[in-house]
């Protein structure tokens, strides 16, 4: 059939252009129309599968043969992709490829850092590359389609996905998930080592309630459109393929049956046409909800809404053609959602050629991969604090300790299926390897290990050391989905291990594996560095080791502010101001002011009593191995048009012993707005590689298009007045200027 129809529009089986837009529509019209109602509700169907079968189950082959099922996700032997592959295009009635899908997510076999470690990178390159990699090692066992970037934004530590977000800011979460589209899609999808990256979850799905998650959401629409809907915006923009739903309600209404934002927002406004999928039984999932009353509504409620293909609930394939019958559902609907299906497919190439590549095979843990897996494990570290003691000379006597020290299947972190812990390099692994000095000292036998009976040992264990390294944190299975906590200290007995062994009086460099920002206020004075390196996957030990050592420097900045208490949460940056403006005493010391004086030596602004406002660490910090100094801001006018551009230029200079990097980051406020604004938000920030005393200048460009916002009235624009601007090296600081525009 598909031959007929290539060769009914006029093009050889080679020659489906899939950047003609006509050719393209001809096509899938083509085939649409030799499709039955059972046929098209077939390809709105995707069916998981348990990674663990060892078997092809009979039903699932006659199901795939009879069209019953448009793509599969999950299929983890790639004997079972070949084969249902063929009985899709040999023997389905109208022998409609498959797509394979799966949550490829950070790395295939070669495992990234998590998702918040790549963006602690503030790099594109790095992010780019590692999901290029993921896609060409992934696209040899035949997936096609990957269920990510996760473009959440996520304002609330607690919530155990922060680990798989982007973080706190719209601006950094946009490029960032443009770049891990773009390796995931590479130059063109119709490239047997390209697979489709599916934007998630449309939408809100971070903003859930006390980071609690599934929780419900309440975003008023400028926030929808000023905070959580640009990193969508921009994914749309390099022309992610698919769009996955969230498991969430917003304002009353969950994702997956919401019309206004799949088909007023989505489709309408945003342009998009590939498909839309839902998340894993979130068309049923509005059951318990309680905004379906039974699988036939839910399924009513998402088609109309405009959602195309149901993951793993039936929904649809129950109830759609009754519904098409009953005329509550068009048919017209549902040739939509099938063409949208059919354009992904066939710019995937998977018309001209279903198979995977087998040119393609054995790509797993090459040694380029694992170098960029390196690379970007070096570039995701994040130095918190650093008093004199790292980088370590080549000499030091290493007393290694801390239960991620030697942890290979939890530095990998959360969404990792597929990466195999014999390949990981775990610190202890790495220093061996590079010959330190090391000794392994066990304390403690995983993160949440409660007993001390081990404490005498350790602390025994490091006596001939120079120096303790702790590798503390989280194991893999304490973030993720499902996966919040109240609490964010280090979980089970590790600070009181930290405080013991601060009293051998020897230096503690505490590093930590986690996927979350870890509240570290009870310890902090404890010990002499901290560096925080997410889970950093497969080469996570090697990074490690030469940055311990200063082979390299730790290059990540926080994408993320880290709390002093969880109780601080949720906590932005972007933030806005109360009419009492907080400012930033430290309320820590006045909560010890005497009983009775409460009331006359507290200011009354926004703060908490025992913690104060401002987070330990803010966004966009991170220490290195020299010192930057900013001097010299300069803006080209004090006015600017609507048409004009502001720029903004300013001088950099490393003022250490050493050749190092810097993030530097740009900043705007708009002071007063028809809405009330945040105190920051960030436009844009350059990396500059500076020799120790050496100078260079900074430029920024800034226009009236990067200062529009939505407002009340849901209109999209720039407003006249002042606005504050700040370019320095994190949220909290940087060198300052104003300047006006005017319409
Ligand atoms: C998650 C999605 C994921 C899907 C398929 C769901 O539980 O929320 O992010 O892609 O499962 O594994």
């Amino acid at each position: 059939l598909v031959i007929i129809a290539l060769a009914l529009i006029g093009c050889s089986q080679n020659k489906v252009s899939t950047t003609d837009n006509n050719v393209e529509e001809k096509f899938i019209d083509s085939v649409l129309a030799t499709m039955s109602i059972d046929d098209k509700i077939g390809q709105t169907n995707l069916r998981g599968t348990s990674s663990r079968s060892k078997t092809l189950s009979d039903e699932l082959k006659e199901d795939v043969k009879q069209g019953k099922v448009g793509a599969l996700l999950n299929v983890m032997k790639v004997e079972f992709v070949d084969e249902l592959q063929k009985i899709a295009v040999e023997e389905s009635p109208n022998k409609i490829p498959l797509i394979f899908g799966r949550d490829v997510v950070h790395g295939f076999k070669t495992i990234f850092p998590i998702p918040i470690g790549l963006a602690s990178s503030w790099d594109t390159d790095i992010v780019k590359s590692s999901s290029r990699i993921a896609a060409i090692e992934a696209s040899s066992v035949g997936i096609r389609w990957t269920f990510a970037p996760m473009l959440d934004i996520a304002r609330d530590s607690r919530w155990g996905r922060i680990a798989e977000s982007p973080g706190e800011d719209p601006y950094l979460a946009s490029v960032y998930g443009k770049a891990y589209i773009e390796g995931f899609q590479g130059d063109s999808l119709n490239n047997p080592t390209s697979i489709a990256a599916c934007a998630k979850h449309y939408i809100g799905y971070g903003a859930v309630i006390g980071g609690r998650d599934y929780n419900t959401t309440i975003i008023p629409e400028p926030l929808l459109r000023n905070v959580y809907l640009p990193p969508f915006q921009s994914a749309l923009d390099v022309g992610v393929a698919t769009v996955m739903t969230s498991f969430n309600e917003i304002n009353g209404i969950p994702a997956t049956g919401n019309e206004f934002l799949l088909k007023n927002v989505l489709r309408d406004e945003l342009n998009f046409d590939g498909f839309v999928v839902s998340d894993w039984d979130s068309v049923i999932e509005m059951i318990a909800h309680g905004y379906a009353k039974d699988e036939k509504q839910a399924g009513e409620l998402a088609a109309n809404a405009g959602m195309d293909m149901e993951m793993s609930s039936r929904a649809y394939e129950h109830y759609l053609k009754d519904l098409i019958k009953e005329g509550k559902v068009t048919e017209s609907q549902l040739n939509a959602f099938v063409k949208n299906i059919l354009r992904i497919k066939l710019r995937l190439g998977l018309f001209e050629m279903p198979y995977r590549d087998k040119n393609n095979e054995s790509s797993f843990y090459k040694k380029e991969h694992l170098a960029e897996a390196k690379e970007a494990a070096i570039k995701s570290s994040v130095l918190l604090k650093n008093k004199n003691i790292l980088p370590l000379s080549g000499d030091t006597k290493v007393a290694l300790i801390g239960p991620l020290a030697n942890a290979p299947l939890d530095q990998m972190g959360t969404w990792t299926f597929d990466g195999e812990k014999e390949h990981t390099i775990t610190p202890l692994k790495a220093f061996k390897e590079a010959k330190v000095n090391v000794t392994y000292v066990t304390g403690l036998t995983h993160s949440r290990d409660r007993s001390k009976a081990q404490f005498k040992k350790a602390t025994n264990g490091v006596k001939d050391s120079d120096v303790i390294v702790f590798v503390a944190g989280e194991e893999a299975i304490l973030s993720g989905e499902a996966h919040s906590r109240a609490s964010l200290d280090l979980p089970g007995v590790q600070e009181d291990l930290i405080k013991e062994l601060s009293k051998t009086g020897k230096p503690i460099v505490l590093v930590i594996m986690a996927g979350r920002p870890i509240t570290i206020t009870n310890i902090i004075d404890n010990v002499d560095a901290v560096l925080m390196s997410w889970h950093p996957g497969t080469m996570g030990g090697t990074a490690l080791q030469e940055i311990i050592f200063g082979l390299r420097e730790p290059e990540g900045r926080l994408p993320v502010s880290w709390p002093k208490v969880a109780g601080q949460l949720p906590y932005f940056y972007n933030h806005k101001n109360t009419g009492r403006p907080a400012n930033k005493k430290d309320y820590v010391a006045m909560y010890d002011i005497p009983i009775g004086a409460w009331q006359s030596s507290l200011g009354n602004d926004s703060h908490y009593l025992d913690i104060g406002y401002t987070p330990h660490f803010p966004f966009g910090f991170g220490l290195g191995y020299t010192e930057f100094q900013y001097d010299n801001l300069q803006i080209s006018k004090d006015t600017i048009g609507f048409n004009e551009e502001l720029i903004v230029k300013v001088s950099v200079t490393n003022v250490g012993k050493k050749k190092g990097k810097e993030i530097v980051q740009f900043y705007t406020q708009d002071i007063v707005g028809s809405i009330t604004r945040p105190i920051r938000e960030l436009k844009g920030f350059q990396h500059v590689s500076l020799n120790a005393g050496e100078t260079k200048e900074v430029i920024f460009k800034v226009s009236a298009a990067q200062l529009e916002f939505t407002n009340h009235k849901q209109i999209r624009d720039a407003e006249e007045g002042d606005f504050n601007i700040w370019v320095g090296s994190d949220a909290e600081s940087g060198l300052k200027d104003t300047f006006y525009l005017k319409k």
